[in-house]
């Protein structure tokens, strides 16, 4: 695999194991332990279109969660 820039400074990217979350219609998605690209310079996420497209199958109930937790709201 080619090295990858930052689209947004040009600067390297490196794999991260880190947890993403995503607010939708009030519901919030919780991805656990999941690998993304992270800039060196500028810290900006880049979030791969394997795992981006796995979010969109999990928000939309195509994939069965590994578990549900209660989340405070304040
Ligand atoms: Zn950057």
């Amino acid at each position: 695999m080619k090295n990858i820039l930052c689209a947004q400074c040009g600067g390297k990217l490196h794999k991260q194991k880190t947890s993403l979350d995503r607010m939708t219609e009030g519901h919030l998605y919780l991805f656990a332990d999941v690998s993304v690209q992270v800039c060196d310079q500028c810290g900006e996420i880049w979030i791969p279109g394997t795992l981006a497209e796995r979010m969109d199958q999990a928000i939309q109930g195509k994939i069965k969660p590994k578990k549900l937790i209660p989340v405070p709201v304040y």
